[in-house]
């Protein structure tokens, strides 16, 4: 039997759970992230690992999901939130360590090939995963297999910026305009995101400088809210408008979501009768899901780098 072990990589915690070729989870444990050196850093992993291979008698393989990446061209880590692991070069190190190859991809890449490869998700070999969560994320597996790009940097869909309809949308110049931790002003993180709604309605909707999450927005939507209703027919345009943009390019079997905002129910079905409009004439509405594994995903699609 083969041992699959993934590895998620967060500012705070680091879990590991061994998987079967099934992906069936056999174990998990979770150690907080040492923040004191990177040599703490690469002991932490070294003893999750050993101590999985202890517990199954064996060596399994070691995928890491990362928020960030490794740098295919230089070898090294840009994890900006894992200070003692910043800049340094993870991969070759903990191989080094271990005694066998290790691979990291980021974590949204790691959820879209977590989703692709569920059992009822197989039949589809274009896969894009859309976290919309904190943030907005991106994944892309193509059969069975993440796309990196070059250096290990694709799918950040999320430092994309509103084009032109998004912006007729929002009314040109009194689009509220945001900076985006990236530097840049007016990325889809900053309005695609479960944090993006949440701005969008409390600039457009809210009075008297109330604030209002995301979870009180849709409770208003259902209870039939004019003002709300109208805001969430607005954000889904806006979804359609930039979602679509990424069908024309990728024509993608599947779309899963992934991330807090995954779990409005409404968007799978007014978001496939949105999209045709901002698409070519022949192209085709891919099937939206929504996330299977949820909180697993990480762990799980770090597992899945070394299924074939
Ligand atoms: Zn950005």
């Amino acid at each position: 039997m083969a041992y699959y072990y993934g590895l998620d990589i967060g500012g705070t915690k680091i879990e590991l759970a061994v998987f079967n070729e099934k992906l069936e989870k056999l174990h998990s444990e979770r150690v907080p992230t040492p923040q004191t050196s990177y040599e703490d850093w690469l002991s932490s992993v070294e003893t999750l690992v050993r101590g999985a291979d202890q517990k199954f008698d064996t060596q399994g393989t070691v995928g890491l999901g990362i928020p960030g990446f490794v740098n295919a061209s230089t070898g090294l880590a840009e994890i900006a939130n894992i200070k003692v692991a910043h800049g340094k070069p993870i991969l070759t190190d903990l191989s080094a360590r271990l005694g066998r190859e290790v691979r990291a991809e980021n974590d949204a890449n790691c959820f879209a090939l977590s989703e692709a490869w569920d059992e009822s998700n197989q039949q589809f070999s274009t896969v894009l995963g859309l976290i919309i969560g904190t943030g907005f994320g991106g994944g892309l597996v193509f059969d069975g297999k993440v796309h990196s790009g070059s250096i290990g940097m694709a799918g950040e869909v999320g430092h994309t910026q509103l084009n032109y309809h998004a912006l007729k949308l929002l009314g040109w110049d009194k689009a509220p305009i945001y900076k985006c931790g990236c530097g840049n002003e007016a990325c889809l993180d900053t309005y695609m995101s479960g944090r993006g709604f949440e701005l969008l309605y409390n600039d457009l909707v809210s009075e008297n400088g109330e604030k209002v999450d995301a979870k009180t927005i849709i409770s208003r939507f259902y209870a039939g809210d004019e003002k709300t209703v109208k805001f969430v027919e607005m954000h889904i345009e806006l979804m359609a408008i930039c979602i679509g943009n990424l069908v024309t390019i990728l024509d993608p079997d599947m779309i899963v979501f992934g991330g807090g905002l995954s779990n409005f129910d409404h968007i799978y079905d007014a978001l496939p009768k949105a999209l045709p409009k901002y698409l070519l004439r022949n192209a085709k509405v891919p099937t939206f899901r929504k996330a299977i594994h949820g909180d697993s995903g990480g762990v799980r699609g770090a597992a899945a780098l070394f299924l074939k």
